[in-house]
Order: C-alpha cells, then sequence, then structure tokens
C-alpha cells in the first residue's frame, strides 16, 4: 500500500562553521522526502488511517484545513494515489483563483467545500459533522491536521526510526508542532528515551496541556519533552524577513531547504538557542524535517517571487527562492 513512499527515512549530519564553533552536533532526519505532497508527518499520520479506511471499505474521507494547508495537499494526494474519494472543507471565502495547494489538491480530485470562519469553527460539533455527512455521502470524518490515535501509531514511528538509524542516542530530539499530534506520537515511540524539544508553531503555551492529554490517551505519561514556545516567529501563517533569511541561508549554506511555517521557524530558534548557550558543548541534537515544503508555493503566492521554491524540478540553476529580494 504504501509503495509510493520510501520510509525509513535518512539522517544526515548537519556541517556548519556555526555548529562547530558552539560545539554542538545536530542531524536533520529528512522526513520531507517521503513525497512532494504526502509529506513528512503528515505521510505518517495518514498511514495507518488510510490502512484502516482499505480494511473496512471506506471510500469517501472528508476532512479540514486551511487554504494552504499541508494536510489538505496530502489527504488529496493519498485520494489520487489509493483511488478514494476526498472532500475538503476549507476555511474561508473561495477566492477566484484557487491557489496552488488548492488548485492541486482540485487536480488530484478533492471535492472542495469552502466555510466562513464561523461555520469552520464548529469543524469537532457532531451535529455539524453528520449534516455534512447528509450533504456528502457517507463518509470518513478525518480531524483538521489528521491528529488521531492511528495518526498518533503513525508518528511513533518516526521515534522507532531514529533509535534505530543512529549509533547514539540524541540528547534531545526537535519537532515542530501546530496540534501536537506528531510530537505525541514521537515521544510515544521512545518509550522514554532521549528528551524531545516540541518547539510551538502557534503563540501561547496550550499545546502544553494539549501534547500531555493525547499522550494520556495513549496510556502514556513520559516526562522526558518540553514545550518550546518561544519561537513561534510572528505567529501561526506568517513569515517574517528574519526567518526567510535564514531559511535562504541555511538552505545555500546546507542544501536543505526547510519549509516557512513549521521547520524553518524551528530550526531558527534552535540556532538562536545555541547562540543563547541553552544547550552544553558536546551536545547532539536529532531535528526532525516534517516537511511541508508545498506551502512554498503559497508563499509565493502572497508575497511575490521571492519566496519561491523550485525543488529539485527548477531547471533554472538557483534552485531555492529565484530572486534574492526581502524589501
Ligand atoms: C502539519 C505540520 C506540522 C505540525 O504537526 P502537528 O502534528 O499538527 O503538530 C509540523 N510540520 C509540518 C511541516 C507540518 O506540515
Amino acid at each position: 500500500m504504501s509503495s509510493i513512499i520510501q520510509t525509513p527515512t535518512p539522517v544526515y549530519p548537519v556541517a556548519l562553521p556555526f555548529l562547530e564553533k558552539w560545539q554542538i552536533r545536530v542531524f536533520i532526519k529528512r522526513d520531507d522526502l517521503t513525497h512532494p505532497l504526502i509529506s513528512g508527518n503528515k505521510w505518517r499520520k495518514l498511514k495507518y488511517n488510510m490502512e484502516a479506511w482499505q480494511k473496512n471499505g471506506v471510500q469517501r474521507v472528508l476532512t479540514f484545513g486551511g487554504a494552504y494547508s499541508n494536510h489538505i495537499a496530502a489527504v488529496g494526494a493519498v485520494g489520487n494515489a489509493f483511488s478514494f474519494e476526498t472532500i475538503g472543507i476549507i476555511r474561508g471565502e473561495e477566492a477566484s483563483n484557487l491557489n496552488a495547494t488548492l488548485h492541486k489538491a482540485r487536480e488530484n480530485g478533492m471535492r472542495l467545500v469552502f466555510v466562513d470562519r464561523k461555520t469552520y469553527r464548529r469543524r469537532q460539533e457532531v451535529e455539524w459533522q453528520s449534516q455534512l455527512q447528509e450533504l456528502y455521502g457517507p463518509c470518513k470524518i478525518l480531524p483538521e491536521g489528521g491528529t488521531n490515535s492511528l495518526a498518533l501509531q503513525g508518528c511513533a514511528e518516526l521515534g522507532t526510526e531514529i533509535l534505530e538509524e543512529l549509533p547514539f542516542v540524541p540528547d534531545h530530539i526537535c519537532i515542530s508542532a501546530g496540534t501536537g499530534g506528531t510530537a505525541a506520537g514521537l515521544i510515544k515511540g521512545l518509550n522514554g528515551r532521549s528528551h524531545v524539544l516540541v518547539f510551538s508553531a502557534l503563540r501561547g503555551n496550550f499545546l502544553k496541556t494539549d501534547i500531555g492529554h493525547l499522550l494520556e490517551k495513549e496510556g502514556c505519561f513520559y516526562q522526558n519533552w518540553r514545550l518550546i514556545s518561544d519561537y513561534f516567529e510572528g505567529g501561526f501563517g506568517k513569515l517574517l524577513p528574519e526567518t526567510l533569511y535564514f531559511i535562504k541561508d541555511f538552505y545555500q549554506t546546507t542544501g536543505i531547504p526547510l519549509d516557512p511555517l513549521y521547520t524553518g521557524k524551528m530550526m531558527q530558534g534552535i540556532f538562536q538557542m545555541i547562540q543563547e548557550k541553552k544547550f552544553l558543548p558536546g551536545t547532539t541534537l536529532l531535528v526532525i524535517h516534517s516537511g511541508g515544503l508545498q506551502g512554498w508555493a503559497g508563499m509565493q503566492e502572497r508575497f511575490g517571487k521571492g519566496y519561491h521554491y523550485a525543488g529539485a524540478s527548477n531547471t533554472t540553476g538557483d534552485p531555492f527562492f529565484q530572486k534574492d529580494r526581502l524589501s
């Protein structure tokens, strides 16, 4: 079933003078390499859900997301690849031109339904969900971001893969978080080993409670993790110029593209923490690249060409940020 996805994903060392200077060893798990759209943690979360849908003969899946959502992109693409119908309930009005994420989702056969923000807030209400079932036919409803127990099971494999791939246990494993489902699954999979730094992509501390609850529901009470909530960089969906600079510089010096909303902000936060001497010399960090590179296309549409990530398919010679601009 998962023939189009290559796992385990590889781990590479990140070699930079900056890291040498501070004597911090950084490794990156390139989970972004699973698939351009079914990327990183979104694949991890879908894997066992899809297995269950196939086993139970589910033919139609309905889910929720914002207009640039990596989750919507992934669900559309798995629907196309594994031949089931998908419906995306999208937050906000339909624009006259679909953005790249939604355009691709529709191309992949996803039926897009736009709802206003007030209605979208009801996405967890059973009553609205059954109305949606009546409107769009019997379907499996997958929560926003794909976070449920089967998703955690898939994300737990991030933890087991890391422990199998590395000949040592890293001091910290860094993961970016939106709903916290990936972080909770990772912590579960690590079974008490290493120590997880969860970088919130959203303002506030609520993820601490949310991740705690997700773990409790799994019967897990691990304490080897901490929420880092200082590096949301402008808030969710925003991209500050300094973050863009950082991402671009990181790409030019390492060859590794980070995404604009999650992994770029996390890596910038990690580098700031290193500079602030938050880690002792000799510390090893394993950073999970959770994917999300499809989000660059939307950034380009919103802010202009400077935000373009053309990926491996670009033939112009400069694979990243074709124009060097920020003003
Ligand atoms: C969705 C996403 C996350 C957040 O995952 P959660 O499980 O919701 O915390 C992190 N990184 C990337 C690239 C994502 O697309």
